[in-house]
């Protein structure tokens, strides 16, 4: 058994080790996923901080195991950096879906294997099957872990808040239709990069898609004839969120406005937002 009290043991080939990055975007801090016996594969590594390559690197040692491959649900900030290092150490290949050139909050230059939906990884104990989840950003993946029965949710679904969607390289569309793809799957647990699994995937499925259908509705319901500042809407559309995530629950407001004008029922002008005439 590993010694590295740090790491964690959520089951047979399944363990977890948290960094020390803890905000209100990343909770308790982004959670790393060894799968595997000896021949291991890491989903998302991590951010990059002093400790956290040599971190992984004991863990793995821990483990008694060789890292196989890196892989990334995305490639934000708090997920992704640690690969590099990681990478130089071990000479295992990182895999991830390419970077968007345009978005500034991916890592743009990785030495990335570039990975497509469906795209089985070997470990030995069980493949992860590449799962393409558009949504926080266009390019996310979650990995099927058949064998276990548990689904790797990066910031798709994480514990203890919804995730934030940031346009124009996230979509609120696609997300709730990567939702819908994953509810109908015999998942048993989901392991987020944010916060402590969650059992009853389908339970905590269908409650995201349901608080999201119920937050666009407030966002129609809230939405003026006459056009209305962002920040002004925002205080009465997340009203029940503490101000202090307000900046963050702004992006997530702007995705659904977004998503209501691809309906035909908001349009921006230069003042704000408001309701289209056929809506009204
Ligand atoms: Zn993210």
């Amino acid at each position: 058994m590993p010694h590295d009290s740090d790491l964690q043991c959520l089951g047979p080939h399944l363990h977890t080790l948290c960094a020390h990055n803890p905000s209100p975007m990343t909770g308790t801090g982004t959670q790393s996923y060894f799968i595997g016996q000896h021949e291991l594969l890491l989903v998302d590594p991590g951010p990059d901080l002093p400790d956290q390559c040599a971190r992984l690197l004991q863990a793995i040692a821990a483990l008694d195991g060789r890292l196989c491959g890196i892989v990334l649900t995305h490639l934000h900030r708090d997920h992704a950096p640690a690969a590099r290092a990681l990478h130089a150490s071990t000479g295992a290949p990182i895999y991830a879906m390419p970077a968007t050139p345009a978005d500034s909050l991916q890592l743009q230059d990785l030495p990335l294997q570039a990975l497509h939906d469906g795209q089985l990884l070997a470990t030995d104990g069980g493949d992860l099957r590449t799962v393409h989840t558009p949504g926080h950003v266009d390019n996310h993946c979650c990995f099927w872990w058949e064998s276990g029965g548990d689904l790797l949710t990066g910031d798709h679904l994480i514990t203890g808040s919804t995730v934030v969607i940031i346009p124009p390289y996230g979509h609120m569309g696609r997300y709730m239709d990567s939702l819908e793809r994953l509810s109908h799957w015999p998942i048993r647990r989901l392991l987020p990069g944010h916060g402590a699994p969650m059992r009853d995937a389908q339970a905590v499925i269908a409650a995201t898609l349901a608080h999201r259908r119920a937050r666009a509705a407030k966002v129609l319901a809230q939405l003026r004839p006459e056009s209305e500042a962002l920040a002004s809407l925002l205080t009465r559309v997340y009203d029940d969120a503490p101000t202090h995530l307000h900046a963050l629950a702004a992006l997530s407001l702007q995705a659904h406005l977004l998503q209501l004008q691809e309906e035909g029922l908001a349009e921006e002008s230069a003042s704000g937002w408001r309701l289209t005439a056929s809506s009204r």
